[in-house]
């Protein structure tokens, strides 16, 4: 963003804050500074540790407080990523962007397709809807994360929504067939429902779901289903 976009900012703030009868006008003007300082999608924690490193003490709490004004205001934009605490953007009025979320590292992507824009409102018309705004979230594995991956990984280290396909069981014979048993065959695409958290695995094999203890789920290798076709 240009600077002076940002000083623009910081005088359009001074006036509003006064305005609201807010105290601390410093203090919010340098949580404001440093907060359009950062082109990144920060968390309200995130900030208190930039501003704390910077000898402006202020708590967590009042830098969260800012942030949602912040947005009130139409200067930052609160993302809730699902799986993920909230998240403040610069809101640079007239632009746009949509987003790819990294389900196992948390990176976050920024990304504009004119393409898909013009289709999102070429069919929201066609379906007499007249759109407004919206937002964009893919979720899925960064190029870093797609890299470091095995190319066999135990079920219980795919991410929830991967499709993978299951290419081999460890733990004998006997397990091999108590997992076919249940539909789990060699060669079956299963999408992961669930893979963390207390209680079951949950996959999804065709339009059956399969609960399965930790114990059982590790001895299942998997592969992403795309890599193999
Ligand atoms: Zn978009
Ligand atoms: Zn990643
Ligand atoms: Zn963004």
């Amino acid at each position: 963003m240009l600077v002076k976009d940002h000083r623009d900012i910081h005088r359009q703030f001074k006036v509003i804050f006064e305005r609201e009868g807010l105290d601390r006008i410093d203090e919010r003007l340098s949580i404001l500074e440093a907060f359009l300082g950062a082109e990144t999608h920060m968390t309200s924690a995130e900030l208190t540790k930039i501003l704390n490193e910077k000898g402006v003490s202020v708590s967590e709490s009042f830098v969260a407080e800012n942030l949602r004004l912040f947005s009130r205001y139409g200067f930052a934009q609160e993302k809730k990523f699902t799986g993920q605490v909230p998240r403040y953007e610069h809101r640079h009025l007239g632009r746009h962007h949509d987003h790819f979320i990294c389900v196992r590292c948390g990176t976050i992507i920024e990304f504009y397709s004119p393409e898909i824009e013009t289709l999102q409102t070429e069919v929201a018309r066609r379906m007499g809807f007249h759109d407004l705004q919206h937002q964009m979230e893919i979720y899925g594995l960064c190029s870093n994360c797609l890299q470091k991956r095995e190319p066999a990984i135990p079920l219980t280290m795919a991410s929830p929504g991967e499709r993978v396909r299951i290419i081999g069981f460890v733990g004998g014979k006997g397990m091999e067939r108590r997992l076919t048993g249940m539909g789990l065959n060699r060669g079956a695409d299963v999408e992961v429902i669930k893979s963390s958290g207390p209680g079951p695995l949950i996959v999804a094999s065709r339009e059956t779901r399969i609960a399965l203890g930790y114990g059982m789920a590790k001895n299942i290798l998997v592969s992403m289903a795309h890599n193999t076709e």
